[in-house]
């Protein structure tokens, strides 16, 4: 109502301004003739005055086209005025969409969309120029029925405004998404939209059905030896007095077995710990050489056990990184671990240390059975082991490399496997210097 009135009065005004305003010098002269020729006994009083009137009612006659035509500019110009505005508001909002660490889309009530953040734009219509985005339905970029359904439930009920699904995106890599969608009015119009808010958690769910499958292997891998020394036990609480010989043998067997599940439980907890520091990046410079001369005691012991000729081949002088020294020395006793446990034909492992400019490597060599190239990628994944029972007859768990791998992430290093069956493994670690 009041807009109504207030462009009423607008209208007169530019009536006045617009239309009579320059016809006033006309309008004047005709009256100020009229005058002449009535003095002069042409026009009669009575047909001057009618002249006046017919001639006034002519001009406003137009005046009142020309304001019929000034009305339809004006509604013009505010029909622009009001697109302008809207876009500007819709620019504003995408300025405030790109600043959400989430997909954000922002839909009409017939589907189509009419914003979408730069995080949106990048993930869904990356092949897209963004004009091209704009006014496209939403059903033809996010192929999803439970979307579509839940969006005819926003429009259909009243009541409800605010909806969270899952949506699963089928393709080459399945994703999932947690989609928040709730009904929205722009710019004071009566028309409903819907912002949608999308988060991947594709990751999250990978990671939670790899902590699942996780947690079932290390229950697998923990209930062999628990179930042998609950069977060894309750069989020397029966017999064991009676055959002092098959005694010795239980008992054996029970400390291998326990030394088994303590094993496990320590590279759980090395891998548990190695996992929840990955994002400490370590800032302490350490030289790797006094590592080397801290370990090679202990190793050089068990080399001698299994036969093996550990041997270093490093230029005495200081190696320095960044890094946790517990976490390196850890990574190092594994893989020379290894290298000495598995190599049952050779007879020589070789520790190696070396540096350029920038690098530091790492590298153990043997020249034991070597591992066959299918095996490789898949060395550093949990409880992957190429021989389970000779991992578990060497005291194995399937975990050190994975172990190492963690520890090599942490470091921002990198972990190379060289192996040919029959002739030998070298496992190298290539670090940044400090
Ligand atoms: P494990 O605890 O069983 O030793 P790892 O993760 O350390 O587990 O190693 C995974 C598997 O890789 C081992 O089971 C073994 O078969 C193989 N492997 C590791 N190092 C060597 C090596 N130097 N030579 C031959 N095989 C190796």
């Amino acid at each position: 109502m009041t807009e109504n009135n207030d462009r009423k009065q607008f209208n007169l005004k530019l009536v006045l301004k617009e239309i009579i305003q320059p016809k006033i010098p006309t309008i004047a002269l005709v009256v100020f003739l009229n005058f002449i020729f009535f003095l002069f006994g042409v026009f009669t009083f009575y047909s001057a005055i009618f002249f006046i009137i017919i001639f006034i009612g002519f001009f406003l006659a137009l005046s009142n086209e020309k304001t019929n035509s000034l009305d339809t500019t004006q509604n013009n110009i505010n029909k622009r005025d009001k697109d302008e505005l809207i876009t500007d508001n819709i620019n504003q909002i995408k300025m405030i969409f790109d600043g959400f660490p989430e997909s954000v889309i922002l839909i009409d009530d017939k589907d189509n969309i009419i914003n979408s953040n730069d995080k949106a734009n990048k993930h869904f219509f990356s092949q897209l120029e963004d004009e091209n985005i704009l006014g496209m339905r939403i059903q033809n970029v996010i192929r999803s029925t439970l979307l579509f359904d839940t969006l005819e439930l926003l429009k259909n009920n009243e009541e409800v405004t605010i909806k969270e699904i899952e949506i699963i995106l089928p393709g080459e890599i399945e994703r999932t998404y947690d989609v928040f969608i709730s009904q929205v009015k722009l710019f004071s119009q009566d028309i409903n939209n819907y912002l949608l808010i999308l988060r991947e958690t594709t990751d999250l769910k990978k990671i939670m059905t790899l902590r699942s499958e996780f947690i079932a292997n290390a229950s697998h891998e923990l209930k062999t030896p628990i179930a042998v020394i609950k069977g060894i036990s309750e069989t020397l609480d029966k017999y064991g007095q009676d055959d002092k010989d098959s005694s010795k043998e239980f008992l054996k067997k029970l400390l291998s077995e326990s030394n088994r599940a303590q094993s496990l439980i320590e590279d759980l907890l090395s891998l548990n710990q190695a996992e929840m520091r990955q994002h400490i990046i370590p800032d302490k410079r350490i030289n790797l050489m006094s590592i080397i001369d801290n370990i090679y005691g202990g190793l050089d012991g068990l080399a001698k056990k299994n036969n093996i000729n550990l041997t270093r081949d490093i230029r005495k002088k200081n190696y320095y990184i960044l890094g946790d020294e517990d976490d390196i020395q850890r990574a190092f006793v594994n893989l020379i671990e290894n290298a000495i446990k598995y190599n049952t034909s050779g007879k020589e492992v070789i520790i190696h240390l070396s540096d350029n400019s920038d690098k530091v490597l790492f590298k153990v060599i043997d020249d034991g059975p070597g591992i066959s190239s299918i095996h490789i990628p898949r060395l550093t994944e949990r409880f992957y082991r190429v021989d389970l029972d000779s991992s578990i007859k060497k005291g194995g768990t399937g975990l050190g490399l994975s172990i190492v791998k963690n520890i090599i992430t942490r470091h921002k290093a990198q972990l190379d496997i060289d192996s040919e069956l029959d002739k030998g493994s070298s496992f190298s670690i290539i670090f940044n210097k400090a």
